[in-house]
């Protein structure tokens, strides 16, 4: 099966174990948790920039996902200095200040980070995750198999705590890279944020700032490299 209808870089088929029904309950649950959590310690903000890119990105996703057009959308902006941001199925953003402050972010910037997680969520990335993870812990996938080497651990950040960045694979990310540009492209951003992007968030961990989000998003002069050459492609 294949969550998505259309849009390069996701037409791969995916195991998915968990009803989406069941995962879509958790995501929501695990969303308000946070949120909850926020709210409790303050740190809920409104933020303009979050708020404007992203409702011009959510316009966009019922071209990839129609099902998606349905989904009660939220977004909201939690005060912390980490770089990072979320969206869980179910539509569920959440964007972190730092990932602003931290790279004083354009909007074309924001929108690249933002419409990564979006499409992560419109690929189900998160239930495709734990359905590998309950077959790895069968034995069923070897460590070996494509796209389960790289794992890595998540922050301890208060996204971290609710396990939402769970450990990804590259594969995975190159899908919500690709995905992400073409959906900021329609909502009318320049792609060549997402470049900048990356670029920024590599000098932060080069300069020595602890950078959590590189520990789910290993970024690398390839990934940038494979972002440039998909926006070359993309204006053709
Ligand atoms: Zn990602």
């Amino acid at each position: 099966m294949s969550t998505t209808v259309s849009g390069i870089g996701s037409t791969r088929s995916q195991i998915m174990l968990y009803s989406e029904k069941e995962y879509l309950q958790q995501s929501t649950q695990a969303y308000n948790n946070i949120i909850n959590a926020a709210k409790q310690r303050r740190l809920l903000v409104n933020n303009d920039q979050v708020n404007r890119v992203a409702k011009r990105l959510i316009a966009q996703v019922p071209h990839y996902r129609s099902d998606a057009a349905q989904w009660n959308w939220e977004v909201n902006t939690i005060k912390d200095s980490s770089i990072n941001a979320f969206c869980l199925s179910g539509g569920k953003i959440g964007v972190l200040t730092g990932s602003m402050t931290k790279i004083n972010a354009t909007d074309d910037e924001l929108a690249a980070l933002i419409g990564h997680e979006i499409s992560h969520a419109l690929r189900d990335h998160g239930r495709e995750k734990m359905s590998k993870k309950f077959l790895t812990s069968l034995g069923i996938l070897a460590a070996s198999s494509a796209g389960l080497g790289d794992i890595a651990v998540s922050g301890t950040s208060l996204v971290g705590d609710y396990g939402i960045n769970l450990p990804g694979s590259r594969k995975l990310e190159t899908e919500a890279d690709l995905l992400g540009l073409e959906i900021m492209v329609r909502a009318g951003y320049n792609p060549q944020g997402g470049v900048s992007f990356w670029n920024k968030v590599l000098a932060q961990e080069k300069a020595g700032t602890k950078v959590d989000f590189l520990s789910t998003h290993p970024a690398s002069e390839k990934r940038i490299v494979a972002i440039q050459e998909h926006i070359n492609q993309m204006n053709k």
